[in-house]
């Protein structure tokens, strides 16, 4: 009923856009579309819609096979002709450039900026800072455009090229250093400092002098909130130096934990203590203050009857580290009690005596005298276990080595002499 031909689409929107009649020539829709690029240019303050609607239209018009094909079938033909990649593939501002060239002579255009650099600051903090959050105040200068050129740097806001360097920014120098033998060197025109351009003295911008951006300074308040890390970042997106023609970098703040807390070691949202005990407190009780990061003073005690082992831990539910953006939650504080023994000759025989009769027998047993007579006595030097084995380690590692060198020198010594024959 519909018959075959595909359907016939709206194929009159890019002559519309452009202005011009169906039958209009190249020349015509070169014209057309140049006029109305020129008046929606967004560098020039148009409509960046307008201007990549007009250069798709002139995409399409301008060349023979795909305008043929609009003509017959319209603007959905050409997209699955375009393998599905749809409208506006192309960048609007390559299509203008590829036709006119770079618009206002300035040589660069929008979508091709640089990209600025980061700007980055080491942000010293102590762990109580890390614990309470605060404010940090910083000092700094960065480069912003001129808001009086607005980073043109001349009054009039043109620019010519550099004679030096031929816009380049770069300028090669030759020297002889011997006869027949040329050296090049590159290096940064001085003249333009290597942007490529340069503004004729009187067209200078009075505020920067022409350098198109100027110095600002400012205080800058960095919120250390509570939880952050050492090394984490907290950045400020597009703060960095500005300059022109560029997409300013970020400003970014490392904060770096000064030193090791004398008392409280972080390990992710813990916290953790070390506490002695001697050997009273560890078998009969104890209590201590413990003044927190933030001041407060916790009463740490032991329950009644409790026994604290050399080397173990214990610990606080919530009073260790707050979770970075949920303040609220805290980590675990930990506690690790190292138990000081007395002396040796503190305790007299009277003492011990005392102490046999409140502290449980140990399991080794009481020997008979036949026992003891049938033993040989010994005698228990005090060693450091650790310089012991560093010692052993050594010696091994010198044995080793002596024997290698035996290994290897004989065979050698017998091959060579060998071959030699
Ligand atoms: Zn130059
Ligand atoms: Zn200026």
């Amino acid at each position: 009923m519909f018959g075959q031909a595909p359907k016939r689409s709206n194929n009159s929107k890019y002559y519309d856009v452009l202005g011009v009649s169906k039958s209009a020539s190249q020349d015509e829709l070169k014209k057309a579309y140049r006029k109305s690029a020129i008046k929606n240019h967004p560098d020039k303050g148009g409509d960046p819609e307008k201007f990549k609607e007009l250069a798709q239209a002139y995409e399409v018009l301008s060349d023979p096979e795909k305008r043929e094909i609009y003509d017959q079938y319209g603007e959905d033909a050409l997209k699955e002709g375009m393998g599905g990649g749809g409208g506006g593939v192309h960048d609007p501002y390559d299509i203008f450039e590829m036709f006119f060239g770079p618009f206002n002579g300035s040589g660069s255009s929008r979508g091709r900026k640089k990209q600025g650099e980061d700007v980055v600051h080491t942000v010293k903090v102590s762990l109580e800072d890390l614990y309470n959050g605060t404010t940090k105040k910083l000092s700094l200068s960065r480069n912003k455009l001129c808001p009086k050129c607005k980073g043109k740097g001349s009054k009039s806001g043109a620019s010519g090229r550099c004679y030096g360097c031929q816009g380049s920014g770069m300028r090669i120098s030759r020297r002889q250093i011997a006869p027949g033998m040329i050296q090049q060197t590159q290096h940064v025109c001085p003249e333009c400092r290597g942007s490529g351009e340069v503004i004729s003295e009187r067209d200078r911008c009075s505020q920067c002098k022409g350098n198109k951006v100027v110095q600002e300074k400012k205080v800058v308040e960095v919120r250390v909130e509570k939880g952050m890390k050492d090394g984490q970042k907290i950045v400020y997106p597009g703060e960095a130096d500005e300059a022109p023609d560029t997409v300013t970098g970020d400003l970014v703040f490392v904060l770096h934990q000064q030193k090791e807390h004398p008392k409280f070691k972080r390990k992710f949202d813990d916290l953790y203590v070390e506490q002695s005990l001697n050997l009273r407190e560890a078998l009969c009780g104890f209590q201590f203050i413990l003044t927190h990061l933030d001041g407060r003073k916790l009463l740490v005690k032991s329950d009644p009857g409790e026994v604290v082992k050399p080397d173990q831990y214990k610990a606080i539910n919530d009073e260790g580290m707050p979770h970075y953006q949920r303040p609220f939650m805290k980590g675990r504080l930990f506690i690790h009690f190292n138990v000081e023994f007395p002396d040796s000759g503190t305790l007299s025989p009277g003492q011990c005596q005392m102490l046999k009769t409140i502290l449980p027998s140990g399991s080794l047993q009481q020997l008979s005298d036949t026992e003891l007579n049938e033993c040989e006595e010994t005698t228990l030097h005090d060693i450091n276990i650790e310089e012991e084995m560093k010692q052993k380690h050594n010696q091994r590692q010198q044995e080793a080595y002596d024997e290698d060198e035996d290994d290897t020198d004989e065979p050698t010594m017998h091959r060579m002499a060998c071959n030699q024959q």
